[in-house]
């Protein structure tokens, strides 16, 4: 069945988002005879109306964006990131959403990993996912296979518990930490620990976030390294939030904060996820 497989048509939307101005406008009222001679000029007028393409000359992105699964807005989020990074980079987006019914939305197998070679012709894949209960290694290898030979990722939130039924830490080699739960919900005082790092600039040193959820980390990766971090209230234990990760020599950027609206409509929170596709592809 095709009916929950989404596809958002790139091209369409990523137009509208740069260019809201050449979309067609409703008729304001006026007499028709008017309304023809406007439409005479209209279409000139348009052309000269049109600013320049900022990213003229740039190579342009191609970014998979696969989201879907238990629990969160993932078409509400997903427009989103596409909006913010509209002024920043020339991106070219697909994407695929993929829910299945909520006794089934944790166990979904995102058909696209199936196909072989999944990410070829893609510069970076965005991780927006939640299928905690996957457990097939197999599926799951297939996964990272799309990232062996060292192709960018964003990975953000329940991508994190994505796969956690699986023992072997195939998936959570790639993201770079190791969690399967978060604390109760609240209001995270964020920590910023390598302010120098470029995903950081401009991020404030005394940013609280609206109600999210804190991961739990177990577990930082070698090649892992923190950029913010947050203390649990309840432990004080102290977890990283937002780090980047060395997945056989291509750059992953990652974090677990984006779990309701408040916090994807914080502009704090779309800089930093701004910040970090932008490195995480090299295009800062
Ligand atoms: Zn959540």
């Amino acid at each position: 069945m095709s009916k929950n497989l989404t596809r958002i048509c790139p091209a369409i939307l990523a137009v509208a988002l740069l260019l809201p101005e050449a979309l067609p406008q409703a008729p304001s009222a006026g007499s028709q005879t008017a309304q023809r001679e406007s439409d005479a000029q209209a279409e000139p007028d348009r052309r000269r109306r049109r600013p320049p393409d900022p990213f003229a000359g740039q190579k342009r992105i191609r970014a998979l964006v696969i989201t879907g699964g238990c629990c969160h807005d993932y078409a509400g989020e997903t427009k989103i990131l596409m909006d913010v990074m509209a002024s920043q980079a020339p991106v070219d987006w697909t994407v695929v959403l993929e829910t299945e019914g909520r006794a089934t939305w944790t166990t979904t197998k995102a058909r696209l990993y199936n196909q072989p070679k999944w990410s070829e012709g893609y510069d970076i894949v965005v991780h927006n996912e939640c299928y905690a209960n996957v457990d097939d290694a197999g599926f799951v290898r297939k996964i990272v296979a799309g990232h062996n030979g060292g192709l960018p990722a964003v990975v953000i939130h329940c991508a994190m518990h994505s796969y956690r039924a699986l023992e072997s830490d195939e998936w959570r080699e790639f993201l770079g930490v190791t969690t399967r739960r978060h604390t109760r919900q609240h209001r995270i005082a964020v920590q910023v620990k390598d302010a120098n790092h470029p995903v950081m600039k401009g991020f404030p040193l005394d940013w609280v976030t609206p109600m999210d959820e804190l991961y739990v980390v177990q577990k930082l990766w070698p090649g892992a390294k923190p950029l913010a971090s947050a203390v649990d209230p309840e432990t004080g234990t102290e977890h990283p939030l937002a780090w980047t990760n060395e997945y056989h020599g291509g750059r992953v950027f990652g974090t677990t904060l984006g779990h309701g609206a408040a916090t994807w409509d914080d502009p704090t929170f779309q800089d930093l996820l701004v910040r970090g596709f932008k490195w995480a592809v090299d295009r800062q």
